[in-house]
């Protein structure tokens, strides 16, 4: 049985906090130094203070759905990804006010104890569908009876994380890189999530400044480690302080070539992409960033938006999606959801098979369903469309690519190779013994 909980999450959102004397209590660990642009560059003077205004573009059903549910609300608040985390909606009343609640949503929400909470920005509320349960982007954040039963292969750490992690809130796996947990906290739960025995939990030792500082000891005493993902839970709920503090710390690392950030932000707090953000991301260049994407539907204007401020900072964005049943699983809607991704400048990364996480088997797809959009895609339009379609392997095993076959044998001096359409070509490839064997699965773009 996995770990149950409260479905109200009793701590404070990490983004919250206003400055360093707030983040770590009464003891300055690292006080924020001021922006490393000017340590360094003492000749810099500052012209103008670029205001930090939000300045979202709203939907048109945004807009209606603020002034239906939220009416006191100025936009200017709407606007203010910590108003948005302030007013998450938690709980069966306040979900039951804005979505008419089907018998299974309300019975689940209404159980005091959930494998993980539930919590939803009102901006991401504004996107689900009042009167269908089975609309993908409702499934995804809404809690079902199904996520209580539990079958045969499902696991609460299915990737083996606890076992490769040295220190507690890393993850070291591959040897030239390193999963960074840097909190528990999301601004909305993803109801099919990998790490849901970490995230929405409380655990006071867990996640601490002291925790991170481990962390980043082991970094620096590895010098084998080019490469740095901070993941969480989401980082991009943290501060701005505390996010600065974390990878001025990391960017000091000699051996650490590059950051990356995990992150689900922009997609369900895209308000969070501020100016002051993206100026403070910049200074820790390279920087590269996953983001989290599900359906179509959720590529609005405010998550344009949001996408082209952090691409204008020069963040390459590369988008990442678990394949889900009844959400996104079939070509048209991930064709779809590719082309809309490359138009807002997110280059498609990975599709991923779900993990077997207890409580998703309503979620999860054959692997052959993943092999028919790859293949559905896969030449049929641009190569930057295509993401890699990939299987994390139970038990630690890491992401194994899976590709419809390509190289089907050889016949002589020639391998022969299946185009999209399924036709046979070859390939002069004199004295070699490629596809003689076995047949190799290759991908072609
Ligand atoms: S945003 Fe990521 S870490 Fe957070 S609930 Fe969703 S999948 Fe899990």
């Amino acid at each position: 049985m996995p770990e149950e909980t409260s479905n109200a999450e009793d701590f404070e959102p990490p983004g919250t906090s206003d400055g360093p004397g707030q983040l770590w209590g009464k003891r300055v660990v690292d006080p924020l130094p001021q922006a490393v642009s000017d340590i360094e560059n003492p000749q810099i003077i500052r012209i103008q203070k670029v205001p930090d205004a939000p300045n979202f573009r709203s939907s048109r059903p945004t807009v209606a759905f603020r002034r239906r549910f939220f009416p006191e609300t100025t936009l200017t608040d709407w606007n203010d990804w910590r108003w948005q985390l302030r007013h998450r909606v938690r709980d069966r009343d306040s979900l039951g006010r804005i979505l008419r609640l089907s018998e299974d949503e309300s019975a689940v929400l209404a159980h005091p104890a959930k494998p993980l909470p539930m919590a939803i920005t009102p901006y991401y509320a504004s996107l689900l569908e009042r009167d269908n349960p089975l609309q993908p982007l409702r499934r995804t954040v809404v809690p079902v009876a199904a996520e209580h039963f539990y079958s045969p292969g499902e696991m609460t750490d299915p990737l083996g994380e606890e076992h490769d992690s040295p220190v507690p809130g890393l993850v070291h796996r591959y040897l030239d890189r390193v999963l960074l947990l840097v909190t528990h906290f999301c601004s909305t739960y993803c109801r099919y999530c990998t790490r849901s025995r970490l995230v929405g939990k409380r655990n006071k030792s867990a996640f601490t400044v002291a925790q991170w500082e481990r962390a980043i000891a082991y970094i620096e005493a590895s010098p084998s480690v080019r490469d740095v993902l901070l993941s969480g839970g989401d980082p991009l709920t943290l501060s701005d302080e505390r996010l600065e503090w974390l990878l001025s710390r990391l960017h000091r690392i000699r051996h650490v070539e590059f950051l990356r950030i995990g992150t689900k932000a922009p997609v369900v707090l895209p308000q969070r992409i501020t100016p002051a953000l993206t100026r403070m991301l910049r200074r820790y260049h390279p920087l590269w960033m996953s983001i989290h994407f599900t359906h179509p539907d959720e590529l609005t204007p405010e998550v344009n938006q949001a996408c082209e401020r952090l691409a204008d900072a020069g963040i390459p964005l590369g988008g990442q999606t678990v394949l889900l049943a009844g959400v996104n699983d079939n070509v048209e809607t991930m064709r779809q959801l590719m082309h809309g991704l490359l138009r807002i400048r997110v280059r498609p990364y990975y599709l991923y098979q779900c993990d077997p996480i207890v409580g998703s088997a309503h979620f999860r797809t054959p692997v052959e369903k993943g092999v028919e959009i790859i293949r559905g895609l896969r030449c049929h339009t641009t190569g930057y469309a295509v993401p890699t379609y990939v299987i994390d392997a139970p038990g630690g095993g890491g992401k194994i690519p899976i590709f419809p076959r390509s190289l089907v044998g050889r016949d002589g001096e020639d391998v022969l190779l299946k185009n999209y359409k399924g036709n046979i070509y070859r390939y002069p490839d004199p004295g070699a013994e490629l596809g003689s064997k076995e047949p190799i699965e290759l991908p072609c773009h």
